[in-house]
């Protein structure tokens, strides 16, 4: 019953599709500029009065969805690459932090954080790291400057500008080439270096505000009024390193955070000495939220002392989320794998790929997995047809408080020693306070002081900024134009909302997990999933 319903409604509102896809707005002939800011694991409590005037006054300035969504796994080159493409992780291929493909290594994952793996990656497989294209090439296909510049790891910065070396504009990172030449094109770097000197290196015992600094610098001084780019992404570092080194809520985090909001403020400051600010779009954004991380599991000695074979699988992490191949597809081996997991209290929801029991022609595909009491890959829209694990499951997460006072914790992986953690920052989960992240729309395009409470996500960010500059594009987006964002776009209050949970529940009645959903026309989101 709830396969069908589920499946069912996508197909029955199919003739909202234009009202909710790919319109355009018609842009003016001024001179404007688009930005989108990320900045890293911005939960959207942080936004305070106190701590971040600016960007609370934007907030209340502009639109403020309450309700947006970071894509799962929840962590940081899965959403700058949904950020940066507008599909999720089933359509572009980067499935986690670590990603696993068999002609590269056939036996481990391979980090997504080094930009040079990436780049090997998109060399064997001719260009498609992503299978997708991403805004780098659309703008450079429709002659619009653009720039992606960040204080972020390599691989996050590399993936908002993935095909640079082919002439997509530019991509400037505090963290590329170890900050030998901190731009692609290395002479934009030559010149960076010689008006800003060379980035600073990133200590691990402290916050990283002197890399935003270096970076926010370049962007007001240089980025904006030399490279006057149309359409600029950037992506700030903080306060996503402090809060998995100190702690949600630590006053590590507090300056972070304060930090970041100086440099909103004089990105303000300095639209209006450039005449831009009148015509500027500014969205702000994080990749995630951020969890507290209280126990440690150890997966490889779990399946060890469960009879499975370290030969047998293959773990590609995304912390609170884990991505699991398993040799040869084998079914034996997932359904041994699966019913271990089923048997340990800290597992959360499970997923692996979808029954090919349709019951309803219609069906796109199967909410529930080929293993009994599994979800199916394609309802958190993780079923690449080369890249998807075997298995997908998250971790037991709580609404609990953290000795900050911020709700959130979870258990998370470990190769190391299993058990009780320190309170630090984690992310990954399909918990909300991992998925519920920051989405702001402000500018001359948008509402003015508008609280959208309709599900939306990083994944529409993307398709937004193109209908923003007119650009109708074929690319075949997963996300929406969040077209009630805009003055001139329909009210949100009379969008139709639909919110469905689905569940497993063993015959045993020991392992109950949901999947709770939220859908605007055939776009849907993916709330939290859980044991019960
Ligand atoms: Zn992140």
């Amino acid at each position: 019953m709830r396969k069908a319903l589920f499946l069912s409604f996508i197909w029955l509102i199919s003739f909202c599709f234009n009202y909710y896809g790919q319109n355009v707005i018609q842009p003016d002939n001024k001179k404007s500029i688009t930005i989108v800011l990320i900045i890293d694991g911005l939960r959207p409590d942080a936004i305070t009065p106190d701590v971040m005037p600016n960007l609370y006054q934007l907030q209340k300035d502009g639109v403020n969805f309450t309700n947006s969504h970071a894509v799962i796994p929840t962590v940081t080159r899965v959403n700058s690459a949904s950020l940066a493409s507008g599909c999720y992780p089933g359509t572009h291929g980067i499935m986690s932090n670590s990603i696993y493909i068999k002609e590269f290594n056939p036996s481990s994952s391979v980090s997504t954080s080094n930009y040079k793996n990436l780049i090997s990656i998109d060399s064997l497989k001719n260009g498609n790291l992503l299978s997708v294209k991403s805004i780098g090439e659309i703008l450079h296909q429709n002659n619009i400057k653009y720039v992606a510049i960040s204080s972020g790891s390599p691989g996050s910065a590399f993936l908002l500008n993935h095909h640079v070396m082919e002439g997509s504009g530019y991509l400037v990172s505090s963290e590329i080439d170890n900050g030998n030449h901190p731009a692609i094109p290395k002479e934009i770097g030559n010149e960076i270096i010689n008006q800003f000197g060379k980035p600073p290196t990133k200590d691990k015992n402290l916050t990283y505000n002197t890399s935003v600094d270096w970076t926010e610098n370049v962007l007001l001084n240089y980025v904006l009024p030399t490279l006057e780019p149309e359409v600029i992404y950037n992506w700030f570092t903080e306060p996503d390193h402090s809060q998995h080194k100190f702690g949600t809520g630590s006053k590590e985090y507090i300056e972070a955070l304060r930090n970041n909001d100086k440099y909103v403020g004089l990105l303000i400051t300095r639209l209006k000495e450039l005449g831009l600010y009148e015509n500027a779009n500014i969205i702000i954004t994080s990749d995630h939220g951020m969890n507290t991380d209280v126990s440690a599991v150890n997966i490889e000695e779990t399946f060890n002392s469960g009879g499975i074979n370290s030969d047998d699988y293959v773990i590609a992490s995304s912390g609170e989320t884990v991505l699991l191949h398993v040799k040869d597809h084998d079914k034996s081996i997932i359904k041994k794998i699966v019913e271990l997991l089923q048997s340990k209290d800290w597992t959360g929801a499970i997923f692996t790929e979808a029954s090919t029991d349709m019951k309803n022609k219609n069906d796109l595909f199967n909410p529930y997995g080929f293993i009994e009491d599994t979800f199916s890959l394609d309802l958190i829209h993780a079923y690449h047809p080369e890249r998807k694990p075997d298995i997908l499951f998250n971790f037991r997460w709580t609404s609990d408080k953290n000795k900050y006072g911020v709700p959130g914790t979870s258990y998370t992986l470990t190769n190391g020693k299993a058990g009780e953690l320190k309170e630090k920052g984690g992310h990954g989960n399909i918990s909300p306070a991992c998925i519920n992240n920051t989405l702001i729309a402000w500018g001359k395009s948008f509402k003015s002081g508008v609280a959208i409470k309709n599900p939306a996500g990083i994944i529409d960010i993307t398709p937004t900024v193109l209908s923003l500059l007119g650009i109708k594009s074929n690319s075949g987006f997963d996300g929406r134009v969040l077209n009630e964002a805009f003055i001139s776009g329909p009210d949100h209050q009379k969008i139709i909302v639909d919110v469905e949970t689905i569940s497993v529940k063993s015959k045993d009645n020991k392992y109950n997990a949901a999947i709770q959903i939220s859908s605007v026309g055939k776009y849907w989101y993916v709330d939290k999933g859980w044991r019960k």
